[in-house]
């Protein structure tokens, strides 16, 4: 018994510090609006980067022909080939691959790692069945989204800040990822033109927008976390160069680097963040995204089990190892709705090598869950809550009925259905019933491949 109070009042005390009451989360919020404003006032004004994409433009709709798209950002990477129609008809038909990028890949050389992205690349293009031969004569062109902070230097070109989500590859710091991308294309004579450099939350919002004209943000809840937005030209004091035509830019925020004194951070946290690949950075990123719910959730339990006999005697070795609970895994666990939380259970035993759970046990691990999910959910809503209020969003002005629509895409979002239920009711206490009438969530299911493609041919040769 005493070993189970102590693993309670571990459990106890790790719910306090990641409480995130309604009056923490309009903080976190209000911190989030002030560095949009500092990071796009000036360089290097605030860790929100607030990037400016040179997207000026974001898809109409009338946009036609054959084009193409890279989609690399986390574990997986995606091309897909997509026919667009043109006025009014839309996306015509449409075809993917996805590839696993070998792990070595991701902490070794940036020649190696194009290298093997153009391979599959060309090897997808070889695929190309009926209908979807470019126009004689014709470049194939692609759209590249590449999703970590990239300094754009111009619509089609940008230079790498730095690696997040378990990349580490330093001889490609500072490079034009186009440059190495084009380098390896042509290397294997594969004749592609790179048209815009995007990330996925760009990609998401131009997707977004080309089906809906009212989409004005959007997040991406994935391997990581990210939000890009459109923002008025002239409220962007840091941006020296001509006015675009439409008045607009979007911004992207890099997010995931946020920091404030109000998140509620934990011991847990701080072990998972010096023991990472990027110590003191991303961390709004590693307190909400799928590449480390999971892992918080093992650090706490490695605790219980180490000074609270949680698991028995001894610890279970597995216990130990960084990472081996992931967040579908987490998630499984958390929607379990069998009366003996029968996939509990299992989880436990397949992953960790834990048998003979009790019922009683598998409840105390569902509610550890529901505390990490809770607090990724709920600091996700402020961060947006932060986005409408910059852009003066979050109220209604003289019985206004303007509709707000997020974009959201990521495995996360997509799959995790109590932290999205979480997020998006959290999203309407906080801005009330009658604004939450006119905010809408959107799956953008793939925008971020899509959407690159479509700003491809925004920004093709041939226009
Ligand atoms: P990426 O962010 O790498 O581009 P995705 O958007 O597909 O890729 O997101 C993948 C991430 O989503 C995984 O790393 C994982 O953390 C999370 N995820 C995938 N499936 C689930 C799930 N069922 N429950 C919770 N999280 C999930
Ligand atoms: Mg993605």
């Amino acid at each position: 018994l005493r070993n189970w109070t102590r693993a309670m009042a571990i459990l106890e005390n790790f719910k306090e510090k990641c409480g995130t009451p309604i009056e923490k989360l309009r903080q976190v919020a209000d911190a989030m609006t002030v560095e949009m404003h500092a990071g796009l006032a000036s360089e290097g004004g605030s860790k929100l980067k607030m990037l400016i994409s040179y997207v000026d433009n974001l898809p109409t709709g009338d946009e036609k022909g054959l084009f193409y798209a890279l989609d690399l950002g986390g574990t997986n990477f995606r091309v897909l080939r997509v026919l667009l129609g043109g006025k009014g008809k839309h996306i015509i038909n449409q075809e993917f691959d996805e590839v696993a990028i070998p792990p070595h890949l991701m902490t070794g050389n940036s020649e190696e790692l194009f290298d093997y992205i153009a391979a599959a690349l060309a090897k997808f293009v070889a695929t190309e069945g009926e209908g979807f031969h470019p126009a004689p004569g014709r470049q194939r062109e692609l759209g590249f989204t590449f999703s970590f902070p990239v300094r754009q230097l111009s619509i089609s070109s940008g230079t790498l800040i730095k690696w997040t989500k378990g990349f580490n590859i330093e001889d490609a710091v500072g490079q034009d990822v186009v440059g190495e991308l084009t380098k390896a294309m042509e290397k294997i004579g594969l004749d592609m033109r790179v048209a815009a450099l995007v990330n996925d939350t760009i990609g998401t919002l131009a997707g977004g927008r080309y089906c809906n004209q009212d989409v004005i943000a959007s997040v991406i809840l994935g391997t990581g976390t990210n939000a890009a937005y459109v923002e008025r030209a002239h409220a962007i004091p840091k941006w020296h160069g001509l006015l675009p035509k439409s008045g607009e830019m979007v911004i992207n925020m890099e997010w995931g680097n946020f920091r404030s004194s109000h998140l509620p951070l934990t011991e847990y946290d701080e072990e998972l963040d010096v023991e990472s690949l990027n110590p003191g950075e991303q961390i709004f990123e590693k307190i909400i995204s799928g590449m480390y719910l999971g892992d918080i959730v093992r650090r706490v339990l490695c605790r219980m089990a180490e000074e609270a006999a949680f698991f028995g005697n001894t610890v279970p070795p597995k216990l130990r190892i960084p990472f081996i609970l992931r967040t579908p895994d987490m998630s499984a666990m958390h929607d379990d709705t069998s009366s003996d939380l029968r996939v509990v259970g299992s989880k436990l035993k397949d992953i960790l090598e834990i048998s003979n759970t009790s019922l009683k046990m598998r409840k105390v691990i569902v509610e550890l869950c529901d505390i990490v999910a809770t607090r990724g959910a709920h600091l996700s809503a402020a961060g947006i809550l932060g986005i409408l209020k910059k852009l003066g969003r979050d109220t209604v002005r003289d019985g206004e009925k303007q509709k707000s629509v997020i974009a959201l895409d990521g495995g996360l979002y997509e799959h995790y259905t109590n932290f999205r239920t979480s997020m998006e009711s959290t999203l309407e206490e906080l801005v009330g019933e009658e604004v939450a009438e006119n905010i809408v969530f959107e799956h953008s299911n793939d925008g971020s491949g899509a959407g690159a493609a479509l700003l491809a041919a925004s920004h093709s040769q041939y226009l």
